[in-house]
């Protein structure tokens, strides 16, 4: 509560209500203006407001889902605060990642792989037609982060990771994707649809991923497979 205090009041208590700067806790979570009696509460608004647990679990669900390589794991969740199932676990991530995403975010920036995937399958947009199917097609975009020397696997540590529902793969429908959610003069991963084209010739420098499996179960980019899969 002293953390979420200081996140609310970095600079000292102000009541909400007539700018007092004086309070007395009222409460876990409440503080009282001495002023005029409003009561603020540091986690309404929050995802802590009406949570059933202590706030301290939520804390060590979030610092799960912000520190594990590849995502928290519902069923590490679930075993790690005793949670009662999966669901409920679920639920848990999902308000996490939900509470995760800012409106006024950055783009990304540096090397940024981009791929599509199917939504609910598997496999891989690629092939001649690239139809969607009954699926929906995400659009996906990676950033990755520098190689480190000790680093023998060839993979990029992953930074921010963004997915949208696109129409289809044309370029029509990649482009304002990519140009939304990539910084002018980002390196750009592809693989050699035709579709991104016009990454080369809009600000980005533009590399074609090759040696992929396209032909043969139609792997997506490694980076952006991670991200997902
Ligand atoms: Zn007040």
């Amino acid at each position: 509560m002293d953390y979420l205090f200081q996140l609310r009041w970095s600079d000292g208590f102000v009541c909400p209500k007539c700018g007092g700067g004086e309070y007395r806790t009222a409460g876990t979570a409440l503080f009282e203006c001495k002023d005029c009696g409003h009561q603020a509460s540091v986690i309404a608004g929050t995802i802590f407001q009406d949570a059933r647990r202590p706030s301290a679990n939520w804390f060590t669900a979030i610092w799960r889902t912000e520190t594990r390589k590849y995502g928290a794991s519902t069923e590490g969740l679930k075993q790690a605060i005793g949670l009662s199932s999966c669901e409920t676990a679920w639920t848990w991530l999902h308000k996490i990642r939900s509470a995760m995403v800012r409106s006024d975010r950055a783009k990304l920036s540096g090397i940024v792989e981009v791929d599509e995937t199917y939504i609910g399958g598997g496999e891989h947009s690629g092939g001649a037609s690239r139809g969607t199917g009954n699926k929906a097609l995400a659009a996906i975009v990676v950033e990755l982060k520098p190689l480190s020397t000790a680093n023998k696997t060839g993979l990029h540590p992953l930074g921010r990771v963004r997915l949208f529902v696109v129409a289809d793969a044309s370029a029509e429908s990649l482009k304002p994707f990519i140009e939304d959610n990539i910084e002018k003069e980002g390196k750009v991963i592809t693989d050699g649809w035709a579709s991104y084209s016009f990454v080369a010739s809009n600000w980005y420098a533009h590399t074609v991923h090759v040696g992929g499996k396209k032909s043969e179960g139609e792997q997506m980019l490694p980076h952006a497979h991670l991200a997902v899969c």
